[in-house]
């Protein structure tokens, strides 16, 4: 039996497991260029050669073929069937599960799936109000911060109006009911009357990483309250999940840092600066949810929150969360009480790119350092004391040595005073260990490898997975094996690999699936623009050889009514095919 997981119900849990902390609770993973590599569990070895890749959601083995994505490899390591993995994922991650779904549930779901749509209608009627009268003050105030029109198109930036049932009005001439806009919190209802929630504000819909529109953000244009108004949380939005930024984050491939910024402004105008990878979250500090979702996309985070007092708290906060999640948090600090945004207007980009972050640890010593006053022997004791709590996180001797350094000098302490009071507070970490060791390795299984597609094929879908073609480049009928038309009309519908293939039903096909989309390939939008042209072509001429042999089988039987056409068929495509060969 089959049983159905919605499309919705699936990109959830593969938004909330992480390959690389799944697979590492029963293997040790290294980190080697993009890839995570292990011993594979699966067959013997002495040398790694099984491969997880973050970013694809994928894990691969090239010793013996292996490979998929979490919900395969659950059912490998814990013996599961398919939908017994998801139930064991879904329970890792805390989400209700769809085939345990009651009547309400379903209904919950259908009205999530109309929530997006409505969403969607919305953030475009906000974003055609913009260019009207209604909205010029908030196009004069996108202008005036520097942002231009293409920008104000990619991030579908609108305008609300002053009115207190403008998009309410509009919505429902759409079908929307009252009681759906406000599950999607566009509108709110007081005793008995409702109004539109984003008023005169400049509006940023929020997206997640698919693209669809789970909310709103809204500035107040002009005198009002509160400045910044944010969606409520809804059935399809909650503000601990996602970031502003993350249909973005996925565009960018291999980033080596997200910027984690305070405003929305900030991730646009870094955006249009062409500096990739800023997010912000939703109104809301930093929570590890947030945190381990931008994980699978880097694991260094430079914080950029604003100079002031409130952005350094917050700067504080955020680093004691990315490192709970085990990411490496670093800080920029903007010079004259600037923000990343301010900073990229007044200074440019290139002296963006020169600022040098500060490792947490020099961050978090400046902060302590500017609390006390040292010029007092109390005062150099106190801080001697919280420094030493801060030395004992770090793991490098060498780098310990450093800091150890610049901190005798700082408090007239020698350094071994300085290291036992180091041992002392690391004595009292919590140290957190990970069970690593997972015994028996399993018998080798033979190395498969079947031959479901072209090798252009294969390179094509690749290519196709990088999203650096142009929209509407390729098509699922310029494949010609069924798989690779399926898989590519997946990929093209905006599917994740790893979902397209844990769907797949034979495991030789995923193991397939997964070395392709495994594979390295370092192209940017032009090299892929003409990888994707040639393999077009090879693939044009594979297609025209295969008609050339079918018309000469079919001339060997043909009665004589018949031959002419196909002669002409056949010369037809032989000369198609000398003039791709000639090219
Ligand atoms: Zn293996």
């Amino acid at each position: 039996m089959k049983i159905h997981f919605p499309r919705n119900w699936i990109d959830d849990l593969f938004n909330r497991v992480d390959i690389v902390e799944l697979v590492s609770e029963y293997v040790p993973l290294n980190k080697r260029g993009a890839n995570y590599w292990a011993l594979c569990p699966f067959h013997n070895e002495k040398t790694p050669s099984f491969s997880v890749n973050r970013e694809q959601s994928l894990y691969y083995c090239f010793g013996c073929g292996k490979g998929g994505g979490v919900v395969q490899f659950v059912m490998e390591m814990e013996k599961l069937t398919f939908p017994e993995a998801l139930e064991y994922l879904a329970g890792k991650c805390q989400l209700a599960l769809p085939a345990n779904m009651s009547y309400e549930d379903e209904q919950a779901s259908s009205l999530r799936e109309r929530l997006y749509e409505l969403n969607q209608e919305a953030a475009k009627y906000y974003h055609n109000l913009l260019w009207t009268d209604t909205g010029a003050a908030v196009l004069k105030y996108f202008r005036n911060r520097g942002i231009d029109d293409g920008t104000i198109r990619r991030f579908g930036l609108g305008a609300s109006s002053d009115s207190w049932d403008n998009i309410s009005d509009a919505m429902q001439e759409k079908g929307y009911t009252t009681e759906e806009l406000v599950k999607a919190g566009i509108i709110a209802q007081k005793e008995n009357h409702s109004y539109d929630v984003f008023r005169g504000r400049a509006m940023f819909p929020i997206l997640n990483m698919y693209g669809k529109v789970l909310g709103f953000g809204g500035r107040i244009i002009g005198d009002g309250q509160p400045k910044y108004l944010n969606t409520s949380d809804t059935a399809i939005f909650n503000k601990r999940y996602g970031v502003y930024g993350a249909n973005l984050l996925r565009k960018q491939r291999r980033l080596e840092r997200i910027l984690l910024v305070e405003g929305y402004m900030d991730v646009i105008s870094l955006s249009q600066a062409g500096i990739q990878g800023a997010v912000a979250t939703l109104g809301t500090a930093l929570t590890s949810e947030q945190a381990r979702f931008m994980k699978r996309f880097s694991e260094e985070i430079h914080i950029a929150y604003d100079g002031d007092e409130a952005g350094q708290r917050a700067t504080e906060r955020a680093i004691e969360i990315l490192r709970g999640e085990g990411l490496t948090a670093k800080v920029l600090s903007f010079p004259d009480e600037l923000d990343p945004d301010s900073f990229i207007r007044e200074r440019g980009v290139e002296a963006f790119n020169e600022l040098k972050p500060l490792t947490d640890i020099e961050f978090t010593l400046n902060r302590i350092k500017s609390k006390t006053d040292i010029s007092t022997q109390d005062g150099r004791l106190t801080y001697a004391n919280k420094a030493a709590e801060v030395l004992a996180l770090i793991k490098s001797p060498l780098e310990l040595e450093t800091y150890l350094k610049k901190l005798c000098l700082e408090t007239g302490f020698s350094t071994e005073a300085l290291m036992a009071q180091i041992k002392i507070a690391g004595s009292q970490l919590k140290v957190k260990y990970r069970s690593l060791a997972r015994g028996e390795y399993r018998r080798s299984t033979a190395q498969v490898k079947p031959k479901y597609a072209l090798s252009a094929e294969e390179e094509l879908l690749s290519i196709l997975s990088s999203k650096l073609l142009p929209e509407g480049f390729l098509s699922a009928e310029d494949f010609i094996s069924p798989l690779c038309k399926t898989i590519a009309s997946e990929l093209l519908d905006d599917k994740y690999p790893a979902i397209i293939i844990s769907q797949l039903d034979e495991e030789d096909e995923r193991n397939w699936a997964a070395r392709l989309f495994s594979k390295e390939h370092k192209y940017n939008e032009e090299s892929a623009l003409s990888a994707a042209e040639s393999c077009l072509s090879v693939l044009q001429r594979a297609r025209l050889e295969k008609k050339i042999d079918e018309l000469n089988e079919r001339l060997k039987l043909a009665e004589d009514y018949d031959r002419q056409s196909l002669i002409t068929q056949l010369q037809e495509a032989t000369m198609q095919l000398t003039e791709i060969k000639s090219k």
